[in-house]
């Protein structure tokens, strides 16, 4: 399926003006529905699933900023370390410890967002708050980390209040740790296709938008 790239031109306005960065979510897409969006000027785009990542990293222009935004698996990190711009998902200390391993094994520095629970559904993963304090606490260990703000993802519900109560929650949060020491919270990542113009009225300044650009996944 081809790029719509009409939705992307009004979606990249939108972002400009209201200064809202823009992740083009294209798991289980083309590397050419990817260059076809790289050609207008795209180069932040967010892969869930580590092989594919690595797979289209190796044969696509390297000025591209790879977000990972699926379930990071703490051995596979390794896979994505020498490359990764931002990893979105980040839920647990063991996987703070193993990224700060592979960032220096790799000479750099990573750059992460922790994940927050805030749908209702059961499968979502992230944390709670109490588990956010703990993390934030110990982030001093993990020099090699740059732990860069906050990601979430809202219940798949027609509710847009329930949507809206969610994002302001992490939103809140966000707030709230901002200040905290040996963080350097700059993006809160929150808003897909079906509901990141509530979240940027909510505050988001980073939505991950796959379907509204690419097409449907199948
Ligand atoms: C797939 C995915 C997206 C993009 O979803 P769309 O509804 O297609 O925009 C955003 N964030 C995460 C974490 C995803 O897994």
């Amino acid at each position: 399926m081809a790029v719509n790239k009409i939705k992307y031109q009004a979606l990249f306005q939108e972002c400009s003006v209201k200064n809202v960065q823009l992740v083009a979510v294209s798991k289980l897409k083309s590397t050419e529905d990817i260059l076809d969006l790289y050609q207008l000027g795209q180069k932040d785009f967010g892969e869930n699933y580590v092989q594919e990542l690595v797979a289209k990293y190796e044969v696509l222009p390297k000025d591209i900023r790879w977000h990972f935004i699926g379930h990071m698996q703490s051995n596979k990190v390794k896979y994505i370390a020498p490359f990764v711009h931002l990893i979105h998902g980040v839920d647990s200390e063991k996987l703070l410890k193993e990224i700060n391993k592979q960032a220096i094994k790799n000479n750099r520095t990573i750059q992460v967002l922790l994940q927050m629970h805030i749908a209702q559904e059961e499968t979502k993963f992230g944390m709670d708050e109490a588990e956010l304090k703990a993390i934030v606490e110990v982030a001093h260990l993990y020099p090699a980390v740059k732990i860069m703000g906050l990601m979430g993802m809202a219940s798949f519900s027609e509710d847009e209040v329930k949507i809206r109560n969610e994002f302001k929650q992490l939103k809140t949060w966000f707030d709230k740790y901002a200040d905290a020491p040996a963080v350097d919270f700059k993006y809160l990542s929150m808003g897909m296709s079906g509901d990141f113009s509530i979240a940027i009225e909510e505050g988001s300044n980073m939505i991950r938008i796959g379907s509204l650009l690419f097409g449907a996944r199948n």
